[in-house]
């Protein structure tokens, strides 16, 4: 592709293999658990300094891992492309990084600071070859991604204090499809409680109410409503939900308990208001605790509220165009199986965003791998798609 500098010398877009997996392999390098991600942060600050940008460092409500964040401008008017990522890791044993087969392996090589690399290369090659003809790239890395130890927090105050572009492109471990529409999510916790102390069951008192009984009629209510949730399905993203995954009462069989509680997520369709989600819940127990006179307390802990993007977008004609150019055929749509960052930018600020990494595999394992390859073609069409979508009026 042939772009013209602004200083008129033409030039072309290069992605450096070895630049990109040296910077991968220096973030994978400091173990970052969600929460910690202090060092990782101040070690990309330093590496996009040494090259030569301007970095800032708003902290997002996080003063011991501030975000870092670069501006790198045109100097003509246009539309603001992001690329963001987030450097938390899971929080399992940490495993060092190595190259070898074309892989990068080790904690975070999928999830995600190979993605993130990738986005620095794509910032550094459109510099380089003078490939943004007018407006600009937003480069942020955060931390608090990954649930239950972050909540995305750091991510929304950048986002309500600007950091945010015109569009996003988010480099997380997913390579196919496009994903056009993705429910919210949240997880519950419900304590269901008796009076009194613990008893032998041969000397409980014939008043008290069971909690085991609240617990299993809460199971067969929230079966209803699952059942009435199943309609509308999206085709491409499913039905909203509410799930059980664990149920625990008791201490030994003979001794008549007074704590049963049960946890599990509730997700919901794009348009839905997610507030109205929580009020229905909460209404569900209440009348619950009524019924069968017990004390019902209930953790609600929203991960994400949900997503859609826009195909007739600029900016997902601009990607779409791009990747066809670079594979043969445009990406396939389908649906978002799990939130991401991209439906805080959405819910948010209403910006359009569309996650897409590299090949690769073992998110949230200790056996984490990304093609290299893949990173590479991820660096081109990120560089690609800023310099198609932002020369025009934002
Ligand atoms: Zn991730």
């Amino acid at each position: 592709m042939k772009q013209r500098h602004s200083t008129g010398a033409p030039s072309k877009l290069r992605i450096d293999r070895e630049r990109l997996v040296e910077t991968a392999v220096r973030l994978m390098a400091i173990p970052s658990p969600t929460g910690q991600a202090g060092a990782v942060s101040d070690l990309l600050a330093g590496i996009l300094r040494e090259d030569g940008f301007v970095v800032e460092r708003p902290e997002g409500g996080h003063p011991v891992a501030p975000a870092v964040a670069v501006r790198f401008s045109s100097g003509r008017p246009g539309r603001t492309l992001q690329f963001d990522g987030h450097l938390d890791t899971v929080h399992l044993p940490f495993v060092a990084p190595t190259v070898e087969d074309g892989l990068i392996r080790g904690s975070g090589a999928s999830d995600m600071k190979g993605g993130v690399a990738a986005a620095i290369e794509a910032v550094r090659a459109i510099r380089d070859a003078g490939a943004l003809s007018a407006g600009s790239i937003l480069l942020t890395a955060h931390d608090l991604h990954e649930a239950p130890w972050g909540d995305g927090r750091q991510l929304d105050q950048l986002i309500r204090d600007g950091y945010v572009g015109d569009a996003v492109l988010i480099p997380e471990p997913m390579h196919e499809p496009l994903a056009v529409i993705g429910r919210g999510s949240a997880t519950w916790k419900v304590s269901i409680r008796r009076d009194g102390p613990p008893v032998h069951e041969v000397r409980r008192p014939v008043d008290q109410p069971s909690v085991i009984a609240a617990g299993a009629a809460l199971v067969a209510q929230l079966k209803t409503l699952n059942d009435r949730l199943s309609q509308p399905a999206d085709p491409l993203c499913g039905s909203a939900s509410v799930f059980i995954g664990q149920f625990h009462a008791g201490e030994i069989y003979n001794q008549f308990p007074q704590d049963c509680w049960l946890q599990g997520t509730r997700r919901w369709l794009p348009g839905t208001d997610c507030r109205a989600v929580e009020s229905e819940f909460r209404a569900l127990l209440a009348e619950l605790a009524r019924q069968t006179q017990t004390e019902i307390d209930c953790d609600w802990f929203l991960i994400r509220d949900a997503f859609r993007l826009d195909q007739a977008d600029p900016f997902v004609t601009a990607f779409q165009s791009v990747y066809r150019e670079r594979t043969g055929a445009p990406l396939t749509i389908g649906g978002k199986m799990f939130v991401d960052d991209g439906n805080s930018f959405w819910t948010l600020a209403q910006v359009p965003a569309i996650t897409h990494g590299a090949r690769s595999g073992g998110a949230h394992t200790i056996d984490e791998w990304v093609s290299i390859d893949d990173l590479v073609r991820v660096a081109e069409v990120y560089a690609l798609t800023a310099a198609a979508y932002c020369p025009n009026p934002a």
